[in-house]
């Protein structure tokens, strides 16, 4: 009698454990790198060890070296089609589903972190974007300064990225750029609780936020395929980079910049990828 409970409480612990094991489990080596990616968050994650690789966007461990830092990091020098890149204006062809891909983002409380290399807001489950049939959600956004993508080599102020992700662990970013001028208001709530430094994630219940009102009005973009623009830089990234830019105050720009700039990965290879632009 005594032997069999004692065999019941084990089989219990072990319930337990597995149980508490198996939502880690679930979510495979890797994806937690790539689930903030683009942009941002491997190095809270870090390697399988726990050790997180330490990389900058100046001097010994800057973009040139980032492909040496680490295995993990590989594709970041030998990868051949890394993002960002110059996009040439005229770079006209199928008109892929312009202006008309499907946006339902909904509105969600701000939940914001600074994590050594951009300022990011994360969100909520049940928002996505459908593009060609394929349904990604919506994971976070967060900003770059200067852009990173380049328009006829030219640099903007800001670029945001807004980082969504499919069902089978596949990547799209929509990139936008920001322009100085009239200040935003869509991210006006955001900016009053910018983190100036490092911090780690914190949601203001009684702010809401909602990434469609910071896109603008033309959904009109150039497509390509490319990579997550910072290490571990994994490629079959989905970019769609819009056509129209956003504005930002001065003021506002200068609050990012002083929290994180620069920020910008330089502009890679085309190679022999196609790039897709609006129609006429
Ligand atoms: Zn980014």
């Amino acid at each position: 009698m005594i032997k069999l409970d004692y065999f019941a409480v084990l089989i219990a612990i072990a319930a337990i454990v597995a149980l508490s094991l198996w939502p880690l489990k679930s979510h495979g080596g890797g994806e937690q790198e790539e689930e903030h990616g683009d942009g941002a968050g491997q190095e809270e994650h870090g390697d399988a060890g726990g050790h997180a690789v330490h990389w900058t966007y100046a001097g010994a461990e800057g973009p040139d070296h980032w492909g040496g830092l680490s295995p993990d990091f590989a594709a970041c020098s030998s990868g051949r089609m890394q993002s960002p890149i110059d996009i040439a204006s005229a770079a006209t062809g199928l008109a892929v589903g312009a202006p008309g891909h499907d946006i339902a983002y909904q509105d969600v409380p701000l939940s914001i972190l600074h994590n050594g290399h951009t300022v990011q807001m994360n969100y909520a489950p049940g928002s996505s974007m459908s593009i060609e049939g394929q349904q990604y959600d919506l994971l976070q956004f967060h900003f770059h300064a200067p852009s990173e993508h380049t328009v006829d080599g030219k640099a903007f102020p800001m670029e945001v990225h807004f980082v969504h992700k499919d069902s089978h662990g596949g990547l799209a970013v929509i990139g936008v750029m920001i322009e100085e001028g009239a200040a935003n208001a869509a991210l006006a709530d955001a900016w009053a609780h910018l983190p100036g430094h490092e911090a780690a994630e914190t949601t203001i219940a009684d702010v809401s936020i909602n990434a469609g009102a910071i896109l603008p009005p033309d959904g009109r973009y150039h497509h390509y395929k490319g990579s997550l623009t910072t290490p571990p830089c994994s490629e079959g990234v989905r970019w769609f980079v819009l056509s129209q830019p956003i504005s930002m105050s001065a003021a506002q720009i200068e609050k990012f910049e002083a929290a994180a700039a620069p920020n910008a990965r330089p502009v890679q290879p085309l190679n022999s990828r196609l790039m897709i632009g609006p129609a006429g």
